[in-house]
């Protein structure tokens, strides 16, 4: 991402580059997004779907009409070590064979993924819910969270915090494992598709300290342009901590060193935390769209 391509004007309101539509996990449209961005003084955003970027062009086209700089964006998700990571393609080319190509093989592994969590679920004791699940997703990509949609929306559970507590979460019934691809190649996509790669959301893996260290040396030694600094609910004593890592994975020799983004992972109204826009970077660091790749 070159920052001559942003318009100055772009970079003089707020800038949030992760949120999500109805194209996967979010509930408004992109138009919709888009213009609730807009309402909110967003100039700067990039459209970050899970694992797709059908969205992207409606975006745009909201974006051109209201005066917000929209960049096509992806949250791809990756593996690393026997862990699943969220890394965000910022302003790469939608139609870039590299991008289509990862796009369609995550297609395929979330519907083997769901099939498979229908299938536990339905050993549970609650049949249809692949069915369910589809209806909720529409044409978007279907993730968990249309799982726990449909668990809370046939009465199963009172809302999709304990649908995932008790049935999708981490160790739970549906909690089936995806072999996604590594964040090497994840990151190779991103850049063949002319995009920035950025890690997303650093604290919420549920890391120790010493963990997301070695997460973010290998995210940087990956090729990795930048990490989320901020990402919705963060206390500011978390960001600290978050930049004094970042500092410090970053005065080792070795790669370029890793930018800051920022995006409220925006996916429905009503989250006063995560409001579109609700973030800002501190002034001194660099942020990603300064990033310049040979
Ligand atoms: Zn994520
Ligand atoms: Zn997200």
């Amino acid at each position: 991402m070159l920052k001559a391509q942003i318009p100055s004007i772009a970079l003089e309101g707020r800038v949030d580059l992760h949120c999500h539509s109805t194209a996967s996990d979010g509930i408004l449209s992109p138009a919709a997004l888009v213009s609730r961005a807009k309402s909110q003084g967003v100039t700067l955003m990039a459209l970050t779907d899970h694992d797709t970027v059908a969205g992207v062009a409606e975006a745009r086209d909201t974006g051109a009409r209201l005066g917000v700089a929209v960049l096509a964006g992806v949250e791809f998700s990756a593996r690393w070590g026997r862990r699943t990571v969220h890394i965000l393609g910022i302003d790469v080319d939608p139609a870039s064979a590299a991008l289509q190509e990862a796009v369609a093989l995550r297609d395929r592994l979330r519907e083997d993924r769901s099939v498979r969590i229908a299938r536990c679920l339905e050993k549970r004791g609650f049949p249809g819910s692949l069915a369910g699940a589809r209806a909720l997703a529409g044409d978007g990509v279907l993730g968990r969270p249309h799982f726990a949609r449909w668990l809370v929306e046939s009465g199963y559970v009172e809302d999709t915090a304990r649908a995932f507590k008790r049935y999708l979460g981490a160790g739970k019934v549906g909690d089936v494992k995806v072999e996604w691809p590594q964040v090497e190649e994840t990151v190779g996509t991103i850049h063949a598709a002319g995009g920035s790669a950025v890690l997303a959301h650093p604290l919420k893996y549920g890391l120790t300290r010493t963990r997301l260290r070695l997460l973010l040396e290998a995210f940087r030694g990956a090729g990795g342009d930048a990490a989320e600094l901020l990402c919705g609910r963060q206390n500011p004593v978390q960001t600290r901590e978050l930049r004094q890592l970042l500092d410090a994975v970053n005065a080792e020799s070795g790669a370029a060193p890793l930018r800051c983004s920022l995006g409220s992972d925006f996916h429905q109204p009503g989250q006063p935390w995560r409001e579109l826009g609700c973030v800002h970077l501190p002034a001194d660091v660099e942020p990603v769209w300064a990033a310049r790749r040979p």
